[in-house]
């Protein structure tokens, strides 16, 4: 058994599938840092609709590539929520970035490959002393390649728009349940087929469908899988 203590776990997987949610609560358990990758293409996407880079629900790629230096993202933790927020140029957006104003729009900023190679730098210094879960699209294969355990987490698109609906709902947001499904795959195929980084399976990443799980069994299938591989040398 492997007792290497020091590892970086990356959880890719379709849209609206619960990465993070799993992503937090590994982290959680090992006492990691939790890295929501998708949250920097959503603060890059706030920064192009708040600056007039889409028009017409058009994005101005160009406009975005040359303005890229003046976008910084960082995350900083909230000791009272207990969690990690987004900020983009020093202002929390952590709210405001799940809209789905900027949801609607992040895929095609995450086709831009400057703004790919921007914050997969930025990711891999982040991950640079391990002892990370980092969660997205390309972590298994071009983030970290080497990662140390790889999952790729999916569900039906059914499953995952009905769990993304009921969460917006809950926290007040006026949302149609066909728009949230129509959200969901349209960002499945553009992340799957996009030139750039596109989304797929790295070949050494388990692949878990959680469509009849639940957070805690999605949980402690990956667990398991954790254990299995490192032993409790990891806690
Ligand atoms: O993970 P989340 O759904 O919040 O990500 C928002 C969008 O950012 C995704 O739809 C995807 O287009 C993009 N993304 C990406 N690569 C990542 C993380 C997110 O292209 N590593």
């Amino acid at each position: 058994m492997d007792l290497q203590k020091d590892i970086i776990i990356a959880i890719d997987g379709h849209a609206s599938c619960g990465k993070s949610t799993l992503a937090k609560k590994v982290a959680n358990k090992l006492q990691y840092s939790y890295i929501d990758t998708g949250a920097m293409y959503r603060a890059a996407t706030l920064y192009a609709l708040d600056n007039g880079f889409v028009k017409n629900g058009e994005l101005n790629k160009q406009e975005l590539v040359n303005n890229l230096d003046k976008i910084n993202i960082d995350f900083r933790f909230d000791s009272e929520l207990n969690k990690s927020l987004t900020f983009l140029n020093g202002k929390n957006v952590e709210e405001e970035i799940r809209t789905m104003r900027v949801s609607d729009f992040a895929s095609p900023v995450a086709t831009v490959g400057e703004v790919r190679r921007k914050l997969v730098a930025l990711q891999q210094i982040m991950g640079e002393n391990k002892r990370i879960t980092m969660d997205g699209r390309d972590i298994g294969t071009v983030v970290f390649p080497n990662a140390d355990i790889k999952i790729f987490l999916t569900a039906t698109a059914q499953k995952r728009a009905t769990r993304r609906y009921k969460e917006l709902i809950e926290k007040g947001q006026d949302v149609k349940f066909e728009d949230i499904l129509e959200n969901v795959q349209t960002r499945d195929r553009i992340d799957s087929t996009r030139e750039v980084d596109p989304l797929k399976q790295a070949e050494d990443a388990i692949l878990i469908d959680n469509s009849n799980l639940n957070v805690e069994e999605t949980y402690a299938v990956v667990m398991a899988i954790i254990i299995e591989r490192f032993g409790e040398g990891l806690f």
